[in-house]
């Protein structure tokens, strides 16, 4: 095992992840970039299944979650357990809640607090930052 100074997290210096991530996922996941929209491959995904982080596969969504926002990103209206950790973001002039993914620390996208569903959030995720595991069932 590398890392065993961090018990929880699976945190990589930069050329490990330049190495696993392609350079549209390193730019949005390491450096906090966003995709634009409506470009992502899982925009209009409704396939039953889980989405995981794409840098490191912890489960962080439930394709029961996912809505259509309307914005051009995947939407949830929850997260997982302990999947997620926020963070105060006031860059570009805004006040967000940036999510990163507790695990790996990978950037996600951001959660608002104007959801459609009875969770009243609305988790605006990079299509780059997920993989859909398929349910088997
Ligand atoms: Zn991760």
């Amino acid at each position: 095992m590398e890392c065993k100074e961090n018990h929880m997290n699976q945190q990589h210096d930069d050329t490990y992840w330049k190495e696993k991530l392609t350079p549209e996922q390193y730019k949005v996941l390491r450096e906090k970039g966003t995709e634009a929209p409506f470009t992502g491959r899982y925009v209009h995904e409704n396939t039953q299944g889980m989405y995981v982080c794409a840098a490191c596969g912890n489960p962080l969504f439930r394709s029961d979650a996912k809505f259509d926002s309307l914005t051009g990103w995947p939407s949830f209206d929850q997260a997982l357990p302990n999947a997620i950790e926020t963070h105060p973001d006031t860059t570009l002039g805004m006040m967000r809640t940036e999510i990163t993914c507790t695990r790996c620390g990978s950037h996600l996208g951001h959660v608002f607090d104007d959801g459609p569903t009875k969770t009243g959030k609305r988790y605006c995720i990079n299509s780059v930052c997920l993989d859909l595991e398929h349910s088997t069932e």
